[in-house]
């Protein structure tokens, strides 16, 4: 039996931390909870609270810390987190760090993706995700085997709005000032690891799944 896992992983947008993410959770069992997934889903559904955060998230913005604290507080309060779980995307700055620690959830791992910002902006281009099941893809370096559509479930699939390269430049400066901090942060309680990303999806996952191991 695998040990126990609450993970967080770390890493510019379009580093690979969503599809790290997934591989983890089938191997782990253990459910990978992406923020921003569940944020593009509220504001599909056009709930109040997606039409709250929806100018932050077409702008490339962060969601003020309040609102997505309650979301990860809500999802990490389910059954399914008991045996561990895997954080994409969250946190995202320090307070959000902090009030894990006050909620009193215990970090074990901590992964941080690395990928130079002009390889990011490359890959961001060739990104696409399924709005229906949340499942992501890349033209050239994981395509869908149902080519245009999802191979989960068959939905046509996106590009979302905020891969837009202008969007994504600022989305890199964002992680830069608000987020790269968290490396110190849980660096200090001894709990970073470094995993340099690939070109080769599989040549990540090893790395990572190392990174776990060791
Ligand atoms: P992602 O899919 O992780 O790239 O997130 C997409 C968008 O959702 C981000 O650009 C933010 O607008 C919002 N978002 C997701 N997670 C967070 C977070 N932890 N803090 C603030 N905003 C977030």
């Amino acid at each position: 039996m695998e040990r126990k896992l609450n993970l967080i992983l770390l890493g510019a947008p379009g580093a690979g931390k969503g599809t790290q993410a997934e591989l983890i959770s089938a191997r782990y069992g253990i459910p990978a909870i992406s923020t921003g997934q569940i944020i593009r889903e509220e504001i599909a559904s056009g709930s109040e609270l997606g039409e709250a955060v929806k100018s932050y998230t077409s702008k490339g913005e962060l969601v003020p810390d309040s609102v997505v604290i309650d979301i990860i507080k809500a999802r990490l309060a389910k059954d399914d987190c008991e045996n561990g779980f895997i954080l994409d995307g969250f946190p995202r700055t320090v307070p959000q760090a902090a009030a894990l620690d006050e909620m009193g959830v215990c970090i074990t791992d901590v992964i941080s993706i690395e990928v130079a910002d002009e390889d990011i902006m490359t890959r961001m281009s060739g990104r696409r995700v399924c709005k229906k099941c949340g499942a992501t893809y890349h033209v050239k370096y994981k395509p869908s085997p149902a080519g245009e559509n999802c191979g989960v479930c068959g939905e046509p699939l996106t590009i979302r709005a905020d891969d837009d390269p202008a969007v994504v430049k600022s989305r890199l400066e964002i992680y830069h000032a608000q987020t790269e901090p968290l490396k110190e942060f849980y660096d200090q309680k001894g709990l970073l690891k470094i995993v340099y990303g690939q070109e080769k999806l599989e040549d990540t996952t090893a790395l990572t799944a190392a990174a776990l191991e060791g």
